[in-house]
């Protein structure tokens, strides 16, 4: 017959188990990529491409303000090559260089704005990196941290269930039955400790003739909870 102080050892290491099998679920979720890191990553790209657009308007813009400072030389030397004597075609390409030049200053201007807005676009990316940065130190450093927890945990259990084995020995066959069929019933508690008269699973009183069992050294089982109840 199984001695209930075998019981409640075997309650206890799978107690025990249970706890650190828990936790181990915990850091293997929480290995790998994080939340803060996916969204530092993301936040980084979509400066970068905010930066590339920026670049791509300012390079049009600067081919631009060129193109047009090559017309306005270009129209500007035949002004005054001397070589064209008529007045009403000499009218003529000066206005056009006055509506070049003012064009060219329109396009100075929305250069500027842009070159500004590039600006701002830059330091918002560099700020990313240094977000994505310190939250990549800190993701290596926790998963150091987990890596040695994880390792820990899975030594601690192989311990467990070495002491387990030896401890299977001394509990009878029939009664490990009942006692895992418990477990999975009562949230994985199936043996409690006597405590002053009362079940330590449910706290219902214990008859005494059930408490007289236990001095006998029987086992028993709670009449509200059924969990094995033993007398340490
Ligand atoms: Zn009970």
């Amino acid at each position: 017959m199984t001695e209930g102080a075998d019981f409640y050892r075997l309650q206890d290491l799978d107690s025990e188990g249970d706890k650190k099998r828990q936790r181990l679920m915990e850091v293997d979720a929480a290995l790998g990529d994080s939340d803060a890191l996916r969204q530092a990553r993301q936040s980084l790209q979509s400066e970068g491409e905010r930066v590339r657009k920026w670049g791509v308007k300012q390079r049009d813009l600067e081919l631009e303000v060129q193109g047009l400072a090559d017309k306005i030389s270009r129209e500007e030397q035949r002004l005054y090559s001397g070589t064209i004597r008529n007045p009403k075609e000499l009218e003529d390409i000066q206005a056009e260089v006055t509506a070049l030049k003012r064009r060219r200053q329109e396009l100075e201007g929305d250069l500027l704005e842009v070159m500004i807005e590039r600006e701002d676009a830059e330091a918002a990316q560099s700020e990313a990196q240094k977000h994505l940065d310190e939250v990549q130190a800190s993701w290596t450093a926790g998963q150091a941290d987990l890596t040695g927890e994880r390792e820990e945990l899975q030594g601690k259990l192989a311990e467990i269930e070495q002491i387990r084995v030896g401890l299977l020995s001394s509990i009878d066959a029939g009664d490990l039955v009942i006692y895992e069929g418990l477990r999975r019933r009562k949230g994985g508690i199936a043996v409690v400790e006597l405590r002053g008269g009362t079940c330590g699973g449910c706290g219902v009183a214990v008859s005494p003739s059930l408490e007289w069992q236990l001095r006998q050294g029987q086992l028993v089982t709670c009449s509200n909870c059924e969990r094995i109840i033993v007398r340490l």
